[in-house]
């Protein structure tokens, strides 16, 4: 145990969670969580892993302060999907804090800013305020380090389970026709942010996109199949369709899609440094294997 402090938001979320577990396991640091409620069952099983827990509350920057004090690094991931248009005050909170407490090393999980990159063609919210976040940190020259997290392969289970056809097999359909979607097992993230800790200077100003695999979503069904044992099904759904779907959201997805099948033709490269730097990142199959029973739980 070194003297580091490492403090991660969202810890006791999938992404934040990842990140403790991880850090905690290679003994190098003191891990510092933040939460908005420090008795949740989710933070006391934080504490029991070895990690300290902080009230604080990405809304106000001086329980944000109060924090960082003695902090060598921060993991920081803001919430859109809770939160929306206040996710940018709340990254931008983070953000200054880190600036003001002069904390040395900063990863931040963050995603493309689609708007800018496609010249205002396709606006994807949940991407853009992120894209805003990283352009604030940049700005500040903090020398901090980007994560870009793929689509994680727990939206089979908690967001985008397939449903239920009446021939019995199982139905998901995505405006991503044939084009590789990257996708990752959440855990996994918190492997290539200890790598990124370990050396910390090699990844100032630096993106790094974390992705466990990259397969047509046909794939993801055809291996949903063969292990679950049952018919699972992809269908290509167009754009329009998908965002009147109705649910908070939509059109926000409808157009992340998009922008994936249109600009990005495959994340080979991200797999092969993601793999690098942490060679435990699961590749599919075997993630829907270790989860065969969640999954075949939210099908029945
Ligand atoms: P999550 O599992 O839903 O957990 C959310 C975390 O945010 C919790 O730990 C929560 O802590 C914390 N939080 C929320 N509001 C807060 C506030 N005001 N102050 C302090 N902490 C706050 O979230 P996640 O999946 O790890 O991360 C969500 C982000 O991932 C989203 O912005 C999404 O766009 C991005 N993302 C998702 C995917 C995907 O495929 N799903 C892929 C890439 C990126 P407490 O409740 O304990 O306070």
């Amino acid at each position: 145990m070194t003297d580091k402090t490492v403090l991660v938001t969202g810890a006791t979320g999938a992404q934040g969670g990842g990140v403790v577990r991880h850090l905690l396991r290679s003994h190098k640091y003191r891990v510092r969580c933040l939460t908005r409620n420090p008795n949740s069952d989710q933070a006391n099983a934080l504490k029991l892993a070895g990690a300290e827990v902080r009230r604080g509350n990405l809304d106000d920057p001086a329980s944000l302060c109060e924090a960082l004090e003695g902090s060598w690094g921060v993991f920081g991931v803001t919430n859109y999907w809770e939160h929306f248009a206040k996710e940018l005050p709340q990254g931008k909170n983070l953000v200054d804090a880190v600036r003001a407490a002069k904390v040395p090393h900063l990863i931040y999980s963050t995603l493309p800013y689609v708007k800018k990159l496609t010249g205002g063609k396709i606006e994807v919210p949940h991407f853009d305020l992120k894209g805003e976040i990283e352009e604030h940190a940049r700005e500040l020259k903090l020398g901090a380090t980007f994560v870009n997290v793929a689509f994680y392969f727990e939206n089979f289970i908690h967001f985008f389970p397939p449903q239920k056809n009446a021939d019995l097999s199982y139905a998901f359909a995505f405006p991503q026709g044939d084009v590789p979607l990257a996708g990752v097992a959440v855990e996994d993230l918190g492997g290539v942010v200890a790598a990124i800790f370990a050396d910390p200077e090699a990844f100032r100003d630096k993106t790094v996109g974390v992705v466990g695999d990259d397969l047509p979503c046909a794939e993801y069904a055809a291996t949903m199949s063969r292990v679950l044992g049952k018919k699972v099904v992809y269908s290509h759904m167009p754009r329009e369709q998908y965002a009147a779907l109705g649910f908070p959201g939509a059109d926000d997805l409808a157009n992340m899609f998009e922008y994936n099948r249109l600009h990005i033709p495959n994340r080979q490269a991200d797999i092969h440094e993601s793999l690098r730097l942490y060679p435990g990142m699961q590749r599919f199959e075997p993630w829907v294997k270790e989860n065969k029973a969640a999954l075949l739980n939210v099908l029945t």
